[in-house]
C-alpha cells in the first residue's frame, strides 16, 4: 500500500518534471556533476605530484605547460602570464647548540623507503622559512610557546625577557611570519620555529610512514614575510612584477624578516629544549616532548646561521578563459594554487585536481552545445606558498580590468574529507547555501547542505544549533588570509568565496617531503570521492553564476552579518574595560603581592589606561541603513521577479551595480599601517596572519591601543556602508521602475 502510493506520487512528480524540462533550458549543472570523475582527479594528482614544484623549479613551469595544453585540449582559451619574483633559497643553514652541551641539528628529512618520491633530494627544496633574512648568531635560548603577542606578556611577568637571546617557539596559532615579527620587536636576535608532537606529531596519532602525522625528522617549511603589510613579490608593493619592473633594494623590503630564520623538526629541538633552565613552562605552554619544559634563558646556547641566494625567479600563472556569449566583460574567475613546498598532493593538488576536473567537463558541456552566458576565467596560480605572488602580481596587473569585469572570484587551496567549509562575502552565502544543498555528500548519503548542518548542530553552542537549525541560510565565514582569495577580496573588492571539503582528517605532513602521492592514496581522500565533490560543488557554483540572468547577490545576509560584526565590537570595547579596571584594582588591592609564591616569582603588571568611550552611533546609523536597504532591494526582487525576463535592459543595469557592490566596502586609502588592505569589513589580523579580524580599523585599535584611531575608523566605515547602502537603493530602484 505505502509502495503503491510512492510509485503514483513518483510517477506524477515526473510527468510534470517533463513539462518543466520542456520549457526550461537544459539543467547543465546536473549533468555537470554527473559527468566529473574521481579517478580523472587521481591522475592529474599523480602527474602534478610526482616531483617536487615550487616556484623557479623545473617542474613547476613543467607542470604548468602540462595545465595548459590540458586547458588547450579542452577547449580553451589559454595563456602562461610571467612574472618575476624574488624568491630566496637557502645557501646555508646551521643550527647547533653550543653550551652546556653540544649537538648539531639535522635539518633534514630522511627518505622513507615505502614511500617511492620521498627520496628526491636532488630537487627538493631543503627545510627553510623563505624571506627570513641572512643572519649568523650565538646567543642563549628562549622558549616562547606559539610566540604570540601575549606569551610575551607571559614572559614579563616571570621576568623572562628575550632581548639578545634566540627565541624558539612552536609552529601553530598564528601565521608563521608573526612568530619571528613579534620576537623581533621584544629584541631577540634570532628565532627557530619548531613543530611540537602535541600539535601535529605523535600527540594526535601515529607517524608516518605507520600513520598520517608528523615524524620525529619532518619539518614544516613555509614563508615567514610580513603578510599582513602585504602579500605578494616583496620587492614590488602594489605594482606587478613585470620583467624590468622598478624593484625595491631587498634591504629596503618591508615585509622581509628582521632576525635570522629557521624552521626544525621535534627530533633536532628536543635537545635544544631540554637543555633549557629557569622557570617551569605554564601548563598550556607544555608540548608532547617526553622532557620538562623550562622557560630559560639558557643554559642552552644555540649558533644559528641562515644565508640564502637572492635570485629572481620566473613564475607561471596558467590563466584560462571560455568568453561568455552574452556578457563576455562579466567575468566568473576561479583559482587554486599549482605550486608546493615540494610534492605537495595535499597542498595544492587536492584543490588543483579537482579544479582541472571541473574545466575537463565544462569543456565537454561546451562540445555538448552549453554556452555561458558569461565569461569564465579559470586560474592556476603560482608562488602562492611563498606569499600569494602569483595571484598577487597577476590581480595588480590587471587590476582597471578586474575591478570593471570580475563578478565573482572562487578560491580553493587543497581539499579534505567531510563537511564543506565556505567562506567569503556575505552577499553571496544564500547563494553557496543553495549550490549546497544540490550536491550529493559522497559518504553519507545526504547533500552536502545536510552535512553541513549536521556538523553545526554536532558540535555548535546552543545558540549556534539553534540558529542552524533556524535560519534560511548557514553563515559562511569571514576570510582573513592565507591563500589567492586574499588580493581579490581585500585588495581589489572583488565578491569572494573559499571552498573546500574537511574535517575528518588529523595530518602531519603540511609543507613536508611526506606531503605527497602515497601519502594522500595511504591516509587522506584516498579514492578522491571529496575531490569529486569539491569539483562538483565549485562547477555548479561556476556554472550558476555564469548563466543566471540577474546576479544571485543578496544582501539581507550581508546586512544581519554586519549587525552581528557591530555587536562583536561593542562587546569586544565593554570586555577590554572591564578587564583593565578589574586588574587595576588588583593592582591597587595588591592581590599580586598576597598571593606571591617566592619559590616562582612573578611580577605584577603595570597598571593601565582605561579604553575611552567610542561613539558608535555613525556606525549604527550605517548599519540600520544597509538593514533598510537590503530589505528593500529584497521586496523589489520579489515584486519584480517574474517580470524580470521581459526587461532585459533593467536587469543588466541592475547587475552593474551588483559587480561593484563588494567595492563599496573598500577605501583605497586602505588600512592604518598597511595601504594595501583596502577592504574595510574584513582583514587579517596584524598580529594572527592566517586569521581574520572583521571590522579591522576599529577592532585592531582597541586590541592595539591606538585609541586614538577609533573613532576616525567608525566613520570610514560607516561611510563604507553607507555607498553600500546607496548602491542598493539605487538597484532596488530600478527594479521597482518594472510595473
Ligand atoms: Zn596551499
Amino acid at each position: 500500500m505505502k509502495r503503491a502510493v510512492t510509485v503514483l506520487l513518483f510517477a506524477a512528480a515526473a510527468a510534470s518534471m517533463q513539462l518543466e524540462a520542456q520549457n526550461a533550458p537544459p539543467a547543465w549543472d546536473a549533468t555537470f556533476r554527473s559527468l566529473t570523475s574521481a579517478s580523472e582527479i587521481g591522475a592529474s594528482m599523480r602527474r602534478l605530484s610526482a616531483r617536487p614544484h615550487h616556484v623557479g623549479s623545473a617542474y613547476g613551469r613543467d607542470n604548468a605547460e602540462w595545465m595548459a595544453a590540458r586547458f588547450k585540449e579542452w577547449g580553451w582559451d589559454v595563456a602562461i602570464e610571467r612574472y618575476e619574483v624574488l624568491f630566496p633559497t637557502p645557501r646555508e643553514r646551521v643550527v647547533e647548540l653550543v653550551a652546556p652541551a653540544s649537538f648539531k641539528a639535522l635539518l633534514r628529512e630522511p627518505t622513507v623507503s615505502v614511500d617511492p618520491t620521498s627520496g628526491q633530494a636532488d630537487e627538493q627544496l631543503p627545510a627553510y622559512n623563505a624571506y627570513s633574512i641572512d643572519g649568523d648568531v650565538t646567543a642563549p635560548l628562549v622558549y616562547v610557546n606559539y610566540g604570540r603577542p601575549v606569551d610575551y606578556e607571559e614572559l614579563e611577568r616571570r621576568g623572562i625577557s628575550v632581548k639578545g637571546a634566540i627565541a624558539i617557539a612552536r609552529y601553530g596559532a598564528s601565521w608563521r611570519g608573526i612568530k619571528p615579527k613579534v620576537a623581533a620587536e621584544h629584541g631577540a636576535v634570532g628565532c627557530l620555529i619548531y613543530s611540537d608532537p602535541a600539535d601535529d606529531g605523535y600527540g594526535l596519532d601515529d607517524v608516518f610512514p605507520q600513520g598520517p602525522m608528523r615524524n620525529r625528522d619532518g619539518v614544516q617549511r613555509g614563508s615567514v614575510f610580513d603578510m599582513p603589510t602585504h602579500p605578494g613579490d616583496p620587492l614590488t608593493p602594489f605594482t606587478p612584477s613585470l620583467p624590468g619592473a622598478k624593484r625595491l633594494p631587498v634591504s629596503a623590503a618591508p615585509t622581509l624578516t628582521k632576525i635570522p630564520v629557521l624552521p626544525i623538526s621535534y627530533g633536532d629541538a628536543q635537545p635544544l629544549l631540554a637543555a633549557l633552565a629557569g622557570p617551569i613552562a605554564p601548563a598550556a605552554w607544555r608540548g608532547g616532548l617526553p622532557i620538562t619544559y623550562h622557560l630559560g634563558p639558557g643554559p642552552a646556547r644555540v649558533h644559528l646561521k641562515a644565508a640564502f641566494n637572492w635570485d629572481i625567479k620566473p613564475l607561471y600563472n596558467v590563466v584560462a578563459r571560455l568568453t561568455g556569449s552574452a556578457f563576455p566583460d562579466e567575468w566568473i574567475v576561479r583559482g587554486n594554487h599549482h605550486d608546493a613546498w615540494v610534492n605537495g598532493a595535499q597542498d595544492p593538488v587536492s584543490g588543483m585536481a579537482p579544479e582541472l576536473e571541473e574545466a575537463r567537463v565544462l569543456g565537454e558541456l561546451v562540445r555538448r552545445g552549453w554556452r555561458p552566458k558569461r565569461t569564465i576565467v579559470y586560474t592556476a596560480w603560482d608562488g602562492e606558498e611563498p606569499g600569494l605572488l602569483g595571484s598577487t602580481e597577476w590581480v595588480e596587473d590587471h587590476a582597471d580590468e578586474l575591478r570593471r569585469k570580475a563578478v565573482v572570484y572562487i578560491n580553493s587551496d587543497g581539499n579534505g574529507r567531510g563537511s564543506l567549509g565556505a567562506g567569503g562575502s556575505h552577499p553571496l552565502e544564500g547563494f553557496i547555501n543553495g549550490v549546497a544543498r544540490d550536491v550529493e555528500d559522497p559518504d553519507a548519503g545526504v547533500s552536502v547542505w545536510k552535512r553541513w548542518q549536521s556538523t553545526i548542530v554536532a558540535t555548535g553552542t546552543a545558540e549556534v544549533r539553534n540558529e542552524a537549525r533556524s535560519r534560511s541560510d548557514l553563515r559562511i565565514a569571514a576570510l582573513g588570509s592565507g591563500s589567492d582569495y586574499s588580493p581579490f577580496l581585500q585588495h581589489l573588492g572583488t565578491a569572494t568565496l573559499n571552498l573546500g571539503f574537511g574535517g575528518l582528517d588529523e595530518d602531519g605532513i603540511y609543507h613536508s617531503i611526506y606531503d605527497d602521492f602515497y601519502h594522500f592514496t595511504k591516509f587522506l581522500d584516498t579514492d578522491f570521492r571529496y575531490g569529486r565533490a569539491l569539483a562538483q560543488t565549485v562547477g555548479t557554483a561556476v556554472i550558476r553564476l555564469a548563466d543566471a540572468d540577474l546576479l544571485p547577490f543578496d544582501f539581507t545576509n550581508l546586512a544581519d552579518t554586519v549587525q552581528v560584526y557591530f555587536k562583536d565590537l561593542q562587546q569586544l570595547l565593554k570586555t577590554t574595560q572591564d578587564n583593565i579596571r578589574e586588574r587595576n584594582r588588583q593592582i591597587e588591592d595588591g592581590v599580586f603581592g598576597a598571593i606571591v609564591d617566592p619559590r616562582r616569582p612573578m611580577r605584577a603588571p603595570q597598571p593601565e589606561a582605561v579604553p575611552p568611550a567610542i561613539n558608535f552611533a555613525p556606525l549604527e546609523n550605517a548599519v540600520d541603513g544597509l538593514v533598510r536597504a537590503a530589505g528593500r532591494y529584497k521586496k523589489a526582487l520579489a515584486s519584480a521577479g517574474p517580470r524580470l525576463a521581459a526587461h532585459p535592459e533593467v536587469v543588466r543595469a541592475v547587475n552593474a551595480r551588483l559587480i561593484q557592490s563588494e567595492r563599496q566596502m573598500t577605501d583605497p586609502g586602505g588600512l592604518p599601517r598597511r595601504p594595501w588592505y583596502t577592504h574595510l569589513l574584513y582583514a587579517p589580523g596584524y598580529y594572527t596572519g592566517y586569521s581574520v579580524k572583521t571590522l579591522p580599523g576599529v577592532r585592531e585599535a582597541i586590541e592595539q591601543k591606538h585609541y586614538d584611531e577609533a573613532e576616525s575608523e567608525v566613520v570610514r566605515i560607516a561611510r563604507a556602508l553607507d555607498r553600500e547602502s546607496a548602491l542598493i537603493i539605487a538597484a532596488a530602484g530600478d527594479l521597482e521602475k518594472i510595473r
